[in-house]
């Protein structure tokens, strides 16, 4: 009986021994990198009533490294929803962080800028050796600069159509700082979303640069990163913002193989 006992326990430690060699052995490679793959959430002007969350996933395995940034304006409802919907995403491969509330304290108040604040999208620096006026325009380009940021999407909104002859408001637009990479992307970007757009004042239209101060400008003119604005018209309904604002970055994306 005993002896039948440790037959029976030593067949089965061998085939335990077995099953973790053979596992070891047939790991595929995307098992393994995919252990590496990391979820992270910081807060940036952290101690300042201007602090917010960042997100920053991470495939594990080497590619672009993109920044999906909304709510730089607090009352452009459609580009701060948009970018919320990418903090959670599945990527595979390079690196993507997401600030969904870049000026979360104009986004509570459901205005531009916050009460008593500046407008985020002036303070960035406006020369090379120029620091940002204010504490989280600090900490944001400083993020955009550390992780060595390729491609930056702002997600923005106009009053009004860009094809409205009768006011200035940059409603549909992609507005971008021309590069090798950036300015054929910017196309793709606006054909994908113009093949659905049946009213032709409805379509977006390429504009060059961004303004003086803007996150996009100086990460362009002085990080080198391919960077635009998009805009969409709160004449729709939110829900088509929301969607234009998300085939936008879905094409760059899919356009990086990173979904
Ligand atoms: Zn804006």
């Amino acid at each position: 009986m005993k002896k039948v006992r440790t037959n029976t326990y030593s067949i089965f430690v061998s085939f335990l021994a077995a099953v973790m060699i053979l596992t070891g052995l047939f790991a595929s490679p995307a098992q393994a990198e995919a252990a590496s793959a990391t979820r992270q959430k910081i807060t940036l002007a952290s101690g300042y009533v201007s602090a917010t969350e960042l997100y920053i996933i991470d495939s594990g395995k080497p590619g672009p490294v993109v920044m999906i940034v909304g709510g730089v304006h607090g009352n452009e409802k459609a580009g701060y929803q948009a970018a919320g919907k990418y903090s959670n995403l599945q990527i595979k491969k390079g690196k993507l962080l997401v600030l969904p509330q870049a000026n979360k304290r104009a986004v509570n108040a459901n205005r531009r800028a916050a009460v008593g604040g500046s407008d985020l999208n002036r303070s960035f620096p406006q020369s090379s050796k120029g620091n940002a006026s204010t504490n989280i325009a600090r900490d944001i380009y400083k993020t955009v600069k550390d992780n060595k940021v390729d491609w930056l999407m702002d997600m923005h909104e106009g009053f009004d159509y860009y094809k409205n002859p009768k006011t200035s408001s940059v409603g549909q637009t992609l507005i971008y700082y021309p590069s090798t990479a950036m300015t054929p992307m910017a196309r793709q970007i606006v054909n994908n979303l113009n093949k659905k757009i049946t009213k032709s004042n409805q379509k977006f239209t390429l504009l060059k640069y961004p303004v003086k101060g803007s996150l996009t400008r100086s990460s362009a003119q002085f990080l080198k990163v391919n960077a635009f604005i998009f805009e969409t018209s709160q004449k729709q309904t939110l829900k088509t913002r929301v969607n234009q604002q998300c085939q936008a970055a879905d094409t760059l994306l899919k356009q990086l193989g990173m979904i």
